[in-house]
């Protein structure tokens, strides 16, 4: 067997489109367009990559958008102080803190105070505790891309065995509630793994669907899954690469060239998860402009 690639580029287009569309229309009403606040602290190059491509993103699907670019010596009191006047003003839309944060700044503090209704990275509790109610909520935008590539691809999940490696806040543990909470695309068993579990192959090993979020480079290999299974490969990790250019390459958390024998479907790294990331994020944009989720 070889499997199915889910082409992740091809489907976060396709949304992207879909984004783009909608935005035009809201827009042909008389609404002004949607707007996503980004706030940088610090120069860290991986968060400078990652905010100039969600703004490269957005111009692309017409919301309008800014980043606010801080030094790294600021305090959490004022940093607070900016997120709130955002929250107050009615042209923001969106608000999205771009992590790490210096490790001065408690990221959750920073979290609880965007309000809820303009966080569209699905961080905040309020959100949080809405998804595990299956409540309308801003739904963390990679493990809500992944679930769009299922739909996308018909892969079923409802009764399936969910395998969920890694629980970070952002990746893994939504991703397990809505794989497993989800009324409408969930609805699988789900397995949910971390540092701690003692014998992973015994739970990937059963797994219909395998989702990997460990940052972990080739943690999974061919002999920890079974024929058949679904990969969905989250990691980004770089490793060092001689006959590259840049001296590394990107490599996911599953070892592709020997799982893709055996899965049914697999993402690849690059180009399966990520696009979809920025992608739900368009769409979280959209829905805080129009008050989708949270109506006045
Ligand atoms: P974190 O480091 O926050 O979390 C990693 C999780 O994996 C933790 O729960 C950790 O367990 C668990 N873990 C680590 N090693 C193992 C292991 N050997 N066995 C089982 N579990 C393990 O990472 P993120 O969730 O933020 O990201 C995970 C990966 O996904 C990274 O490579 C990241 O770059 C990538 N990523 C990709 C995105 C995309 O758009 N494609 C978006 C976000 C992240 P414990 O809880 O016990 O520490």
């Amino acid at each position: 067997m070889s499997a199915e690639i889910i082409d992740g580029r091809k489907v976060a287009e396709l949304v992207r489109a879909s984004v783009r569309e909608d935005v035009d229309q809201w827009v042909a009403k008389g609404n002004r367009a949607p707007f996503l606040q980004v706030v940088l602290v610090g120069d860290d190059p991986a968060s400078i990559v990652y905010t100039g491509t969600k703004t490269k993103a957005c111009k692309d699907v017409g919301i309008d958008t800014n980043t606010l670019v801080l030094q790294d010596t600021i305090s959490a009191k004022e940093l607070k102080g900016i997120i709130k006047d955002f929250n107050q003003d009615d042209s923001v839309d969106g608000i999205l803190v771009q992590s790490p944060l210096p490790s001065h700044i408690p990221l959750y503090d920073v979290i609880e105070t965007i309000d809820f209704r303009k966080d569209v990275d699905g961080f905040h509790p309020m959100n949080v505790g809405r998804l595990s109610v299956d409540q309308p909520c801003f739904r963390s935008c990679t493990p809500a891309g992944v679930m769009e590539l299922f739909k996308h691809y018909s892969i079923p999940v409802k009764s399936k065995h969910a395998v969920v490696v890694g629980a970070s806040n952002i990746v893994g543990s939504p991703m397990a509630v809505m794989l497993s909470r989800e009324n409408s695309s969930g609805k699988a068993t789900t397995t949910i793994c971390h540092k701690y579990t003692r014998d992973l192959t015994q739970h990937t090993i059963n797994a219909d669907i395998l989702v990997v979020a460990a940052g972990q480079p080739h943690l999974i290999k061919a002999e920890m899954v079974k024929e058949g299974v679904v990969v969905i490969d989250v990691g980004i990790n770089r490793v060092a690469d001689e006959t590259s250019e840049k001296g590394y390459r990107l490599v996911g958390d599953v070892d592709f060239e020997s799982v893709r024998k055996k899965a049914s479907w697999i993402t690849p790294v690059p180009g399966g998860v990520g696009p979809m990331t920025v992608a739900m994020l368009m769409k979280n944009t959209l829905l805080a402009a129009k008050k989708s989720l949270y109506p006045e």
